[in-house]
């Protein structure tokens, strides 16, 4: 269980600490909020003078900005695997659905995330929790895009001709932060490959993206299989999302353009780790090691080619748990070979700076949402498992006992083998 306080005006020590961009190694330092917004860091171990005037004072190793989980669906129980069950929840009633995010809700803010986006839902809910969130934003894209009959009927209103995509755009503008657009199908993971040809072609991607433009709207578009990427990045789109069967040319093309990349490694790892679930036989699972396996290849080259990655989980998809799967997404960017700096980027200053919304950097006057570590991930990447506080604003969320997870190790997704 967490505690939570509210409190006018606090301060924390840290030994050192991630602003959003750079690391801090030369502490302690005393970071000072007063009124939600942060009104000091110095370089010195101002506690006993904090504590004297009656300010509260935290104590820790390692703080950061609040994480940002780019790619979810608040209506689902990731932790759900029972595929009935899943079935018959798409009929349970909204109170039901609500309940169910609130509880996938609290699970992002004990894992330390402070900002969620919602990628689709087609009962509402994702505008529904975003109005009582609280201590964790959310951006939901309410209804997502797709052609009649094909992929995506659990978070997409169906479009055909340019007439009923305008429409759909306008329509689904009125509220959303973002829009989604389901461009392909799901992996086939027995047949190791995408099939199907994309929903929709190059030119009405980019009608799409054009109208969501200017109506404000960031296009966030689920895509795998090379002949869906090629039509993305023909169509100028903001954010990939998935991109598995990725390939250096539609990299280049995304860092020329600035795409950003959300690769979602957890449902595809869920396949290849619980292959009993679905019944995956030795050849399926053979292609879900070799799909990940290039994945991560793509991973490393497209950040070494600048394009900007970001991370998401597609928590609430089978298998992968609200706020837990986010940090395992952080631990696959380490995998991949980018330095921690990078793998904080990716879920903080990052995503909030290209969405437009608070930067959250830990800096003198902006908004105080940050989260405290048991340790700092610079020494070891398994602290990110280990939130022990959130702050967000004047609200401080405590988690006494941290919440461990089993810790995180390589050996769990073995590169390469
Ligand atoms: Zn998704």
């Amino acid at each position: 269980m967490n505690i939570v306080q509210s409190m006018d005006k606090y301060a924390v020590v840290t030994d050192t600490y991630f602003d959003g961009e750079k690391h801090h190694t030369s502490g302690p330092y005393t970071v000072v909020v007063e009124k939600g917004s942060i009104t000091g860091i110095v370089k010195c171990d101002f506690s006993d003078d904090m504590i004297k005037k009656g300010i509260s004072v935290k104590k820790t190793k390692f703080l950061m900005p609040g994480l940002v989980e780019a790619h979810s669906h608040l209506f689902l129980d990731g932790g759900q695997l029972d595929f009935t069950a899943r079935n018959e929840y798409l009929n349970a009633s909204g109170e039901e659905m609500l309940t169910v995010a609130r509880a996938n809700i609290a699970a992002n803010l004990a894992a330390g995330v402070t900002l969620v986006v919602d990628a689709g839902d087609r009962y509402g809910v994702n505008h529904d929790i975003r109005l009582e969130s609280g201590s964790v934003t959310v951006r939901s894209a309410g209804w997502a895009l797709r052609r009649p009959g094909r992929y995506g009927s659990f978070m997409a209103r169906e479009v055909g001709n340019r007439d009923e995509i305008a429409a759909a755009v306008r329509e689904i503008g009125k509220d959303a932060d973002d829009l989604k657009v389901i461009l392909t199908g799901i992996i086939d993971f027995k047949a190791g490959l995408v099939k199907g040809e994309p929903q929709f072609d190059a030119e009405e991607l980019r009608f799409i993206v054009t109208m969501a433009r200017e109506l404000g709207l960031r296009t966030f578009v689920h895509c795998s299989g090379l002949a869906g990427l090629a039509a993305a990045v023909a169509a100028g789109v903001d954010s990939i999302e998935h991109g598995f069967f990725m390939n250096r040319d539609i990299l280049k093309a995304m860092a020329d353009q600035g795409i950003a990349w959300v690769p979602t490694f957890s449902p595809v790892y869920f396949q290849w780790q619980r292959p009993e679930i679905a019944g995956w036989d030795v050849t399926t699972v053979a292609h879900l090691r070799r799909i990940i396996d290039a994945h991560f290849e793509h991973v490393a080259m497209a950040a070494d080619l600048g394009v900007p990655l970001v991370a998401g989980s597609d928590a609430g998809s089978n298998g992968v748990r609200h706020g837990e799967a986010l940090i395992d997404e952080l631990d696959c960017f380490s995998w991949a070979g980018l330095p921690m700096e990078a793998v904080l980027r990716s879920a903080t200053s990052l995503p909030r700076t290209r969405w437009g919304v608070d930067a959250a950097m830990l800096a003198v006057g902006q908004v105080a949402d940050f989260i405290t570590l048991a340790g700092s991930p610079f020494d070891d990447a398994r602290y990110l498992h280990q939130v022990t506080v959130v702050c967000n604003r004047s609200t401080i969320s405590s988690f006494p006992r941290g919440r461990m997870d089993e810790p995180a190790s390589q050996n769990k997704i073995a590169v390469g083998q």
